[in-house]
């Protein structure tokens, strides 16, 4: 069923704690206890980690565009979205996620121009019965859901466009696109959008996020740029002026960069008062400029959409898995009993499970028999009475 006006994601699935969707079974695969805290207590850490967010702000990037937005209107967007640091943030980060979206939105929108595919729907939110392959018979208890980012058709054929970004590889050959094979959301949003519209795969449209940081230039170029004002491609202001210390002060249009000295070179007779040699790190804008040039220099590195198709028979045993998943997660619903696999709690990198200071710590988190307080549970969390965020109609509208 599609999502309309008059209905919400609450009403048809009231609290959501026997729906299924893509992100709640890959949550159970990794750690039933995940699970249990996300989706059926509620919990969510308070603050959003950081590629959650930028991949949320990606999303409304591209819903902007594909509702008519320009691109400058859309940039104009990200620049409301991030006028303000949080507390919790670096500064810089804060900058350098501003920039890369930014950049990404306004190169992808280059790139992408020429799309071979119409887009027929937008934010497709579907409910369906999860039915039990052997018998045909559908749940009487629990439903699959999700909200299909877009579907197009290209040619002849009907696909479920998903955008993704990643920090992965995305080139043909890579692991990336391997794993897609196996990918069970794909499956998901196939199953889903074959039995409401008879699509034939998905359509994986992925922004790879570059992984560079606002750096120093060299004297060098530093000498050059506060002569030219040019930075990849871009024009800037630029004014040096004297500090309270006496050194060399550089704002570029009128934000001041960092300036770090070089040596202090000797006096000669022929000039007995040398300017000391500077040094400047991009600023914010300086670093956009770069990402933008970066980016269009090698787009296929950054950007790539692969159709990835399911057959009949991948559904059939896809039927299977979600059917024997939604058993496993009723069972376990009914004893209670979610078991934790300690091997996800490190990630990749010195990222770890959001949920740690709960788990490593012994915190026996509750529901009281009104089903609405919890106990034990350490600060840093809040409760959501609905666990689906990705299912409610305005959870990608500006913050
Ligand atoms: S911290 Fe570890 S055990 Fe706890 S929910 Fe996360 S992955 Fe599971």
């Amino acid at each position: 069923m599609t999502q309309t006006a008059e209905t919400t994601a609450k009403d048809v699935w009231s609290d959501g704690r026997h729906v299924l969707t893509a992100s709640s079974t890959r949550a159970h695969k990794k750690c039933p206890y995940l699970y249990y805290l996300q989706y059926v207590l509620g919990i969510r850490p308070a603050i959003e980690e950081q590629a959650l967010r930028f991949g949320k702000a990606w999303h409304r990037c591209l819903e902007l565009l594909a509702g008519g937005q320009s691109v400058e209107q859309v940039v104009a967007q990200i620049d409301q979205w991030y006028a303000q640091c949080p507390t919790h943030v670096e500064l810089t980060d804060w900058h350098v996620e501003r920039e890369t979206l930014a950049a990404a939105i306004s190169a992808y929108d280059w790139f992408w121009k020429i799309d071979p595919a119409q887009v027929e729907a937008c934010e497709q939110t579907f409910n369906l019965p999860i039915v039990n392959p052997e018998t045909g018979a559908a749940s009487t208890k629990w439903r699959m859901a999700g909200k299909i980012d877009k579907r197009v058709r290209r040619g002849e054929r009907l696909l479920v466009r998903e955008h993704k970004s990643s920090s992965a590889d995305l080139s043909p050959q890579s692991d990336y696109w391997l794993q897609k094979r196996l990918d069970s959301q794909i499956s998901f949003y196939v199953l889903a959008g074959r039995q409401l519209a008879g699509v034939a795969g998905v359509d994986y449209d992925v922004f790879r996020k570059p992984q560079i940081r606002p750096s120093m230039l060299t004297q060098g170029e530093t000498k050059a740029f506060v002569q030219s004002g040019e930075y990849c491609g871009d024009r800037f202001d630029v004014y040096v002026a004297t500090d309270l210390d006496g050194g060399p002060m550089v704002s570029v249009d009128t934000i001041v960069a960092d300036v770090k000295l070089g040596a202090a070179p000797k006096p000669t007779k022929a000039n007995p008062n040398p300017e000391q040699p500077f040094a400047i790190r991009e600023t914010p804008a300086m670093f956009g400029a770069r990402l933008v040039q970066t980016i269009c220099a090698e787009p296929a590195r950054y950007f790539a959409r692969q159709e990835i198709a399911r057959t009949e028979l991948d559904l059939e045993q896809f039927r299977h898995e979600l059917w024997a998943q939604m058993q496993a997660i009723n069972d376990q619903t009914l004893s209670g009993r979610f078991f934790r696999n300690e091997n996800a709690c490190l990630q990749k990198g010195d990222k770890k499970c959001p949920y740690c200071s709960i788990c490593w710590f012994g915190c026996e988190v509750r529901i009281s028999d009104d089903g609405s307080i919890i106990e034990d549970l350490p600060d840093g969390f809040e409760i959501k009475p609905f666990m689906h965020e990705e299912l409610l109609s305005d959870s990608s509208e500006s913050d």
